[in-house]
Order: structure tokens, then C-alpha cells, then sequence
């Protein structure tokens, strides 16, 4: 068993802190993190330093070592998380899920592999080969997914360009059967080629999820066909557009199994519908055939990019489940997704990004409430009510029909003739004004610099952020003209056609507007939340050191303003207000009744119960616990980890 640690390292549990205030919450993290602890409990959370270096506390040694144990048996480790997500549903038959959040480049997806790893590593003894297949499968998708989805960016080298959530299925042995993978996309700007290894890697991890030749031949086309479209330029001459040059059209054409005519005109011209419901094609400016191509582009990536999720979706499916048969399937979800963002220049993406935030907090502090009273209840011990800041009033601003920004984004969206962003921004004023965590910046009509009025606020949990409002309507919206769905639908390539279904409507048939990204990104989140709802929640909180990816820098402002909006000292305090640690008598004996005269070898006491009393009060702490029918509630890890040291000690 892995030695605990001593103080020189810090508290391993946030609720140890003498008291829970900023300065002391950042003296530990730092200390911890210069001593290269980059893990710290908040009870049952672990709070996640980026080390920016290789450690060597990963790997089956570990792995042994946190196996089966309770999380307070070792120092802190996103194993212990795993670990306890993993008995959860094999002990008690729960579903359980692991939220990872924080900023890019925090460590969310090293976690989520390490934590996938931790699975894969303790299920199935028994090698048996169809599990093996499954598990093999699950971490492939990973590196497939991370091809397509990753992309350098100046704030992480391998930056995720989507959240993930990855739901593992399990059998009654707790061996896993397969799974299914959501995918939050937000930006669809990617056409980064890797290097020749990492090129071998992810072809070999497509032929082992099974993608047959001709699938894999097609991913390749497309993303030759995104190449070309983003070094493609138009010139206006006598008046009419043309595409500069003629083998890019044909290049395209050839990629794309399409016509080359059809490739010009889609790129040139669009097919519009008049009022009186004739059907016309209509040239573009210059500017509409850069904007159209972009939009292409960016939807041929998007589309692939869905289609490789909803490919693995399908092999990694669990086929043919009996629950008669197969015993209760149980899930373990996983989610890798984007943390708060606050920059100094916050768009539409931010928007989407804090939306989603808000609505986790939501649940996590539902959840971690609701979990706490239904544990006391079922064990008989009184409640006591925890005051925490209940964040619907934002989700509400955001979210509601009719009243919320992304109604009023929409409405303005469907609006036909010229509506433009700072319009938009006004009839959310109007909507809004009075909202309590809405601000926006009204000049009076005199002002001069009223033709600024571009930004609005909006108090968040985490912190005040102001959006520019500027490209809003853009991105909200379905930017592809149709004429380009048409030209995919109508490819020979099985593969591309079956991307565009949307292609086949005709031009009369497509006045429906198409849902906006505002309310695809809302109706996805809502859809997570209540998948997660159902689930009993782990949290992995990750936080970025320093901007210069340096393994001993801890840059103290940018690591208290995570600390804020992680919620991390709210964490604390609910975790404080309530009991930490809970254990079934028998087992809390097997483990600690050696530290006891009254029970060590065997007690001589009625109930395991009265035994656990024994040694609860020969160790000092009778008024750090209560007693539930069937488990002891201890208030502070304290307690416990003296029981810990003198075990350890003996
Ligand atoms: P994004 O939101 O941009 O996807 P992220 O939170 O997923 O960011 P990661 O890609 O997981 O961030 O981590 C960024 C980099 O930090 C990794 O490529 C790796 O170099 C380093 N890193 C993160 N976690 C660890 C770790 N536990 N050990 C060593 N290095 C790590
Ligand atoms: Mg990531």
C-alpha cells in the first residue's frame, strides 16, 4: 500500500484547512504542487494539477495499489476516483459517471485516459477475448477521436476541439460490454495534418475499430478536399466571379467523386426560391463565395468529424443484451469537457461554453445535495440544510422559452430582411434590461460612442464575463448554402452521400429553417444533464499552473481565479457542512480494529456497531461522527487519517 503522506506535502484533503478561505485553500495548492502532489481530495473530488511533466505515479504498481481501497487509504490519485466510481456500480449496481473539467490545457483529457486506463486495467481477470476486443475498441476510439478532433492552439498542443462524454456499458461481473460516445462540437475550424507516426497510429486504431478500406480512403478525401477548399481564392473579373485557377475545381471534383461543372457552380452560385416560388440561380459577390467556401469547409469537417463518432457508435454498441440473461448492465460515464472560459475577448463559443458550465454546476450541487439527504435519510440521521447559491436565475436567463438569450438569438435569426448583431443585442436589452444577472452597456442616443454598443454582460456563477456580440447571428445560424449539400448528396462515394442526407430536399422544401447552433448546443446539453442526472457523479477539477506550459511555475493569480470559478471553496464548504466519509461498520473494523485493546483480534460486543463506538472513542473523535444504521458518518477526514497513521504505524 502506498505510504500516506506527511504534513511537509500539505493537507491531502481540502476540508483539513485550519479554515476555509482563499489564502489558505492557495497556500496548500501550492505547496502541494511544488512538492509534486498534483492531487488533492475535497472529499470524494479531486482537484488536478497540470505537473507539465512526466510522473511516476501512474502504471500497474499504482494501479495495484488503489485497487478495492476506500479513498482515504491512499494519497490522493485520480486511481482512488476512478476506483470508487468503479465499486459504486459494481457494489451497489449504480450507474456512476466522472465529470472533468477546467480550462484547455488543465489536463482533462490526460485524466480521462488515465482514468479509462485505470478501468481497463482492473476488469476482466479473466482475459476473456470479447471483452479484451471491447476494451481494445474503447481506447482506440480515443486516439481516432483525438486525430480529428485535436488541434494545436496557443494555449494547448493538443487541444480538444470538442467535449466528450463516453458512457462505458458493464455486465453483472463488472467486465465492460461495449459503449456509446456523445460529442459536443464547438469549433469546426481544423485542417491540421499530424506527423507520419502519429498518421500510422491513427490508421492502425481505424482498421482495429473496424472502418473498412473504402471508409478510411474517404476520411482521407475529405480532409484533402478541406486542404484544398482553404487555399482556394476567387477574383472578380468584368464583373463575374470566377475560382482562380482550374485544378483546384477539378481537384475537388475528383476527391469528392463529383462533377467539376457542379463543383464551380456550387462554389459560384446559389439556388434561390422567389416569392412567387420560382426557382433561381443567383451569382455570388466575391465575398459571399469566400464566406460559402469557408462554411463548406467547416461543415465537410463537422460532418465528418460526427459520422467517425457515430461509425464507433455503432461497434462499440451493446449488441444483444438480455437483462435476463446478462444480469443488470451498469454504466460508467465519462466527461471531458471544456471548463469556464473567460477571455478578453468572449464570442458566441464562450457563450455556449459557460452556458454548459452553468448547467453542471447546476447538477453538481443538485446532485452532491440531493445524494448527501437521500444517504441520510435511508441511515437515519438527521439533515441539516446546507445554504448554497442556487444558479437556475442563470441557467433561466440563458435557457428560458421565449425570455432567454438564445430565444431572443434565435427569433432574431429567423427574422427575415437585414438584422444585424447590435439589433439582435437591443431587443435583448429590451428583453433583459431588468434581468438581475444581465448588464448591458445602454447609451444614452446622445453618446458618440454609441455605435460601440457591441457587448453585453452577464453574471455568472464564476464571475463576471462580457461577450461581444459581434458575429453572433453568423455563427448561430445554418451559414452553408444548400447548393453545396446537393453537390455532396449527389457524390458516387457511398460514403460522403450518406453524410449528406440533408442534400436530397429540394429547394421549395428547405424554407423550414434548420434549428439553430444555439439550440442544437442547448438541446445537447439539456439531453447530458439529464443523462448525468440520473447517474451518481465523481469530479476530477483540473487547473492549469502557469501559460508557459512549465513544469515549476505556479502562476498564483491565474490558479486563484480557477480555484473561483471552479467553485472549489464552495466545494469545501458543502463538504464541510455535511459528513466527509462514511463506512459500513464491518468494513470500518476489518480495517482499523487492531488501533483498539476492545476489539483487536475479535470483539467481544453485540453489534459490529457498538465495537466501531469502541474505537471511535478511544481515539478522541466521538464528536466528529454520527451513527447510521448500518454505517459510521465521519465529519472530517481528520479522524480518519490518524486511524490511517496509527495503522500504519503499528
Ligand atoms: P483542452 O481543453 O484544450 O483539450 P485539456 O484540459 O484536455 O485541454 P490536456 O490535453 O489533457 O488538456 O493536457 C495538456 C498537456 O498537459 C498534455 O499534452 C500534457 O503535456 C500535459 N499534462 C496534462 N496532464 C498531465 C499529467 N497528469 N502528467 C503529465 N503531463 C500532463
Ligand atoms: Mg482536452
Amino acid at each position: 500500500m502506498a505510504e500516506l503522506e506527511g504534513l511537509e506535502f500539505g493537507k491531502s484533503d481540502f476540508v483539513l484547512l485550519d479554515e476555509v478561505n482563499m489564502e489558505q485553500f492557495m497556500e496548500n495548492l501550492k505547496l502541494r504542487f511544488e512538492k509534486a502532489r498534483i492531487y488533492t481530495f475535497i472529499g470524494e473530488v479531486v482537484v488536478s494539477v497540470n505537473p507539465y511533466k512526466q510522473m511516476d505515479i501512474y502504471g500497474k504498481e499504482a494501479i495495484d495499489a488503489y485497487r478495492g481501497r476506500e479513498l482515504y487509504e491512499n494519497p490522493p490519485h485520480l486511481y482512488a476516483v476512478a476506483d470508487a466510481a468503479y465499486k459504486a456500480m459494481k457494489r451497489r449496481a449504480k450507474d456512476t459517471c466522472i465529470v472533468i473539467s477546467g480550462e484547455s490545457g488543465a489536463g482533462k483529457t490526460e485524466a480521462s485516459k488515465y482514468i479509462m486506463q485505470y478501468i481497463a486495467a482492473i476488469t476482466n481477470p479473466s482475459q476473456r477475448a470479447e471483452v479484451e476486443s471491447v476494451k481494445n475498441v474503447l481506447l482506440k476510439s480515443n486516439c481516432v477521436l483525438e486525430a480529428f478532433g485535436n488541434a494545436k492552439t496557443n494555449r494547448n498542443d493538443n487541444s480538444s476541439r470538442f467535449g466528450k462524454y463516453m458512457d462505458i456499458n458493464f455486465n453483472f461481473n463488472g467486465d465492460p460490454t461495449g459503449g456509446h460516445i456523445n460529442n459536443y462540437l464547438l469549433e469546426k475550424v481544423r485542417t491540421s495534418n499530424n506527423d507520419r507516426s502519429s498518421h500510422r497510429a491513427v490508421l492502425s486504431a481505424l482498421q482495429v475499430i473496424g472502418f473498412s478500406k473504402e471508409e478510411i480512403d474517404s476520411i482521407y478525401r475529405i480532409l484533402g478536399t478541406i486542404l484544398i477548399l482553404g487555399n482556394l481564392q476567387f477574383e472578380t473579373d468584368s464583373e463575374s466571379v470566377q475560382v482562380v485557377g482550374s485544378e483546384a475545381v477539378s481537384h475537388i471534383a475528383g476527391l469528392t467523386t463529383t462533377e467539376p461543372d457542379n463543383v464551380t457552380k456550387s462554389l459560384l452560385y446559389r439556388t434561390v426560391a422567389t416569392g412567387g416560388g420560382e426557382v433561381i440561380e443567383k451569382g455570388h459577390t466575391e465575398k459571399e463565395a469566400c464566406f460559402g467556401r469557408d462554411a463548406f469547409a467547416k461543415a465537410l469537417y463537422e460532418r465528418l468529424f460526427c459520422w467517425i463518432v457515430a461509425r464507433i457508435n455503432a461497434v462499440i454498441e451493446v449488441k444483444d443484451y438480455n437483462p435476463v440473461l446478462h444480469g443488470k448492465n451498469t454504466v460508467i460515464g465519462v466527461l471531458d469537457i471544456y471548463g469556464f472560459e473567460i477571455f478578453d475577448n468572449n464570442s458566441f463559443e464562450q457563450f455556449c461554453i459557460n452556458y454548459c458550465n452553468e448547467k453542471l454546476q447546476q447538477l453538481f450541487i443538485e446532485l452532491i445535495l440531493r445524494q448527501e439527504q437521500d444517504e441520510y435519510q435511508r441511515e437515519g440521521i438527521t439533515w441539516r440544510h446546507i445554504d448554497y447559491f442556487n444558479n437556475q436565475i442563470i441557467v433561466d436567463l440563458v435557457e428560458q422559452p421565449h425570455k432567454g438569450i438564445i430565444s431572443v438569438l434565435d427569433e432574431a435569426c429567423l427574422t427575415v430582411g437585414k438584422v444585424t448583431d447590435t439589433i439582435c443585442l437591443e431587443s435583448m436589452d429590451a428583453k433583459l434590461g431588468q434581468h438581475p444577472h444581465y448588464t448591458s452597456r445602454k447609451l444614452t442616443p446622445s453618446d458618440k460612442t454609441m455605435e460601440f454598443h457591441r457587448d453585453f454582460r452577464i453574471r455568472h456563477y464564476a464571475g463576471d464575463v462580457t461577450y461581444s456580440v459581434e458575429g453572433f447571428l453568423d455563427k448561430n445560424k445554418d451559414p452553408l448554402f444548400q447548393d453545396f449539400k446537393r453537390l455532396m448528396y449527389n457524390s458516387s462515394n457511398p460514403v460522403l452521400k450518406e453524410m449528406w442526407p440533408d442534400g436530397q430536399l429540394s429547394i421549395t422544401e428547405v424554407t423550414k429553417r434548420p434549428l439553430t447552433a444555439a439550440t442544437l448546443f442547448k438541446n445537447s446539453i439539456v439531453a447530458l444533464v439529464d443523462k448525468l442526472g440520473c447517474k451518481e457523479p465523481y469530479y476530477v477539477r483540473c487547473i492549469k499552473p502557469n501559460e508557459m506550459k512549465s513544469p515549476v511555475l505556479f502562476d498564483d493569480a491565474r490558479c486563484q481565479h480557477q480555484v473561483a470559478y471552479l467553485g472549489l471553496l464552495e466545494n469545501v464548504r458543502v463538504r464541510r457542512a455535511g459528513f466527509a466519509y462514511r463506512q459500513p461498520y464491518a468494513r470500518f473494523l476489518q480495517r482499523y480494529k487492531m488501533t483498539c485493546e476492545y476489539t483487536w483480534p475479535n470483539h467481544l460486543m453485540e453489534t459490529d456497531r457498538e465495537a466501531v463506538e469502541a474505537i471511535v472513542t478511544q481515539h478522541g473523535f466521538q464528536d466528529d461522527v454520527a451513527y447510521g444504521h448500518t454505517k459510521l458518518f465521519v465529519r472530517t477526514p481528520r479522524s480518519l487519517f490518524t486511524l490511517e497513521q496509527e495503522r500504519a504505524a503499528l
